[in-house]
């Protein structure tokens, strides 16, 4: 399995309770880095904490609230040191027409989608600020480049937003050497797409779009991140990269 060397990095990462946060907190985790784990939900949140040693903790809390964000990166300060590194993975999504989406599923889908990155940005920025650097990476989508997906305007517009946020956040960060870089994933076996890969039809219109020919597995975005939190990557900013195995090809 690909790593790289991260030893002692603290790396917050973001709806880690499952699905592709857990494979992004399990890279981090042979990579050497110490992972905070985020989620909603406390109960996997320890448990995907506690499978990856001594090293990990737990911090349950809703990255959609500003206030429980401060508090949160101002408890793995005290705790664990860092932030060093924030992936923002956490991310809902709703198949829901326009005409009958409810202002709270919009205001919710954006409030997780797209504001708990500012908050995470905001506060755990501030601290990189003042320890001379850092890494962020966004988890966006490559519904985030327009491409179609019916009844999920409120997901496509949050991952548009996302990767607009990437955009500035790397202009303004870069002053203060902390790269801000997007993930743009293609269609991942998670628990987000089990409704839709249970469709046969479903499946095959997919791989007809898919070069490689196959979905991606949570461990298909591990790599990237890894890679983006890495020193090789340090002239690399701003970007909004796609794992997709080739369906958008920009
Ligand atoms: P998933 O299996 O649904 O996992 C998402 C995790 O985030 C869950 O554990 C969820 O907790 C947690 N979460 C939801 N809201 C949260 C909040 N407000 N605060 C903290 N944690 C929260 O989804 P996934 O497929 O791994 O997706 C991870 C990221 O990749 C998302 O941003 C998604 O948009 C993006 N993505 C996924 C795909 C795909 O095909 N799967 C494609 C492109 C992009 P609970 O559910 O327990 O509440």
């Amino acid at each position: 399995m690909f790593s790289v060397d991260l030893t002692g990095k603290v790396t917050l990462v973001t709806g880690a309770g499952r699905g592709i946060g857990q494979a992004i907190a399990q890279g981090l985790a042979r990579s050497g880095a110490r992972v905070a784990v985020n989620d909603i939900d406390a109960t996997s949140a320890a448990a995907v904490a506690a499978s990856l040693g001594d090293t990990a903790r737990a911090y349950p809390a809703d990255v959609a609230d500003p206030d429980a964000v401060v508090q949160m990166i101002a408890q793995i300060h005290d705790e664990m040191g860092g932030p060093d590194m924030v992936v923002n993975n956490a991310g809902i999504e709703y198949k829901t027409p326009i005409l009958e989406t409810p202002v709270s599923e919009w205001q919710r889908t954006l409030d997780v989608n797209l504001s708990a990155s500012f908050y995470t940005s905001q506060a755990a920025g501030l601290i990189m600020r003042d320890a001379g650097g850092g890494v962020i990476v966004n988890i966006a989508s490559i519904a985030g480049h327009n491409i179609p997906l019916p009844n999920r305007a409120s997901y496509v517009a949050s991952k548009a937003g996302l990767i607009g946020f990437t955009k500035e956040c790397a202009r303004e960060f870069a002053a203060f050497n902390i790269r801000v870089n997007a993930i743009c994933p293609g269609v991942i076996e998670t628990e987000m797409t089990t409704a839709s890969r249970s469709n046969p039809a479903q499946i095959e219109k997919w791989l007809a779009d898919i070069p490689q020919g196959r979905l991606g597995k949570p461990e298909d975005v591990v790599g990237l991140v890894l890679y983006l939190c890495s020193d090789g990557a340090l002239y690399l900013t701003g970007q909004a990269i796609n794992v997709d195995g080739g369906k958008v090809m920009l």
